[in-house]
């Protein structure tokens, strides 16, 4: 596979671009991205451009049929030009899943490895520092044909745009319980990372803006009674000073950050649990004073408290502590994701080198 050699345009837009002042999550896209094409059966060199619209014609069945899928990932600021990327072989594996079930073709993890390393380290320079900001990265994948038979494509574009960023919320959140519509069905694409789950998940996130709320709390789509996650996190309540978190039940995403803060927690001392959550329950434990915490987690909002939960009847619960728990889990995922502390866990590996990246990638 050809190595991406920045031409002297990415080169000059890179020489010119400046950082805004304020960087917001996924606001600023960064000036330059990856792009590879796969047709006549195999993916062909990929490069680093500008960043750029792309043609897309209005029959293509990434338009036309939602055949799309992406995924969620950051680069973090190291001393000097080696910015490191957090479990990508999580993010590969989901990404592969998701393609297939779209009937798309895998993204080899060299290419993933060498389209993640370009993008990373050309704007290394640009990714911010601070605590909890990074270069969010988000790899595409989408239909190119032309048609309206429904058979998908044969030709599709790999992109990797990015976006320097902060943390999606700076305050505890409030969360409405959605009783009426479902993000995702038994069997359906839940469970991988596809824009037309976010698109069936968007009239209800405005409606419940609109009651004063910032996310919809899905439940499972079959009984409507067990807690499933928000739009693009997944949910967490520590309960009798535990952690507890809906079990995979194949309509909600397996989040990367969900999975190492179970880890995490055994880590720290925290008992924590996978379980069927019926919501009703946790409003019980609330009541009772059980529930102490609520939290969403996912790589854009790392942990972000949740203050309120509420039904769409104007009821809602509050718990008493925004944050203890869901603090320490947050700041020892952040010492690990910025290199501040050891990384036991082997979690964390250099952009910079393209064929221990592909190693790791594919372990
Ligand atoms: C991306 C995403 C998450 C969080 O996953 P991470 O890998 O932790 O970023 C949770 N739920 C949905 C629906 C998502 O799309």
């Amino acid at each position: 596979m050809a190595t991406a050699i920045a031409n002297s345009d990415v080169e000059s837009i890179l020489a010119g671009y400046r950082l805004p002042e304020k960087i917001p999550f996924g606001v600023e896209l960064a000036p330059v991205m990856y792009r590879a094409e796969f047709h006549a059966g195999e993916w062909q060199a990929g490069s680093l451009v500008p960043f750029a619209d792309v043609p897309v014609n209005p029959a293509s069945t990434a338009l036309q049929f939602g055949q799309q899928a992406f995924e969620g990932m950051k680069a973090y600021r190291s001393a000097g030009s080696n910015p490191f990327l957090f479990r990508p072989n999580m993010n590969w594996r989901r990404f592969a899943r998701s393609a297939q079930r779209l009937r798309m073709p895998v993204v080899p993890p060299e290419l993933f490895a060498e389209a993640l390393s370009t993008v990373a380290v050309s704007l290394s320079e640009f990714i911010p520092g601070g605590r909890g900001q990074s270069l969010y990265l988000r790899p595409t994948l989408f239909g190119l044909d032309p048609h309206f038979a429904v058979k998908g494509s044969d030709h599709f574009l790999f992109l990797v745009i990015a976006s320097p960023s902060d943390a999606y919320y700076a305050d505890p959140i409030r969360i409405m319980i959605e009783r009426d519509s479902c993000r995702a069905a038994k069997g359906g694409t839940g469970a991988e990372k596809v824009g037309g789950n976010y698109a069936a998940s968007l009239l209800a996130n405005e409606n419940c803006n609109a009651r004063g709320f910032d996310q919809s709390l899905w439940l499972d789509p079959t009984g409507r009674k067990n807690i499933e996650e928000l739009s693009a996190m997944n949910f967490m309540a520590v309960i009798d000073g535990a952690l507890h978190t809906p079990a995979l039940s194949g309509s909600l995403l397996e989040g990367v950050t969900r999975d190492s803060l179970l880890a995490l927690a055994g880590h720290l001392g925290i008992e924590a649990e996978s379980r069927t959550m019926p919501v009703d329950d946790l409003l019980s434990d609330i009541d009772a004073g059980r529930c102490s915490e609520m939290f969403a987690c996912g790589t854009g909002a790392i942990v972000a408290p949740i203050a309120t939960i509420g039904e769409p009847d104007g009821r809602e619960w509050s718990v008493p502590d925004v944050g203890l728990v869901s603090a320490r889990l947050r700041d020892a995922l952040l010492d690990i994701q910025e290199g501040k502390t050891d990384d036991s866990f082997g979690w964390v590996i250099s952009a910079s080198d393209q064929q221990a990246l592909a190693a790791f990638i594919n372990s």
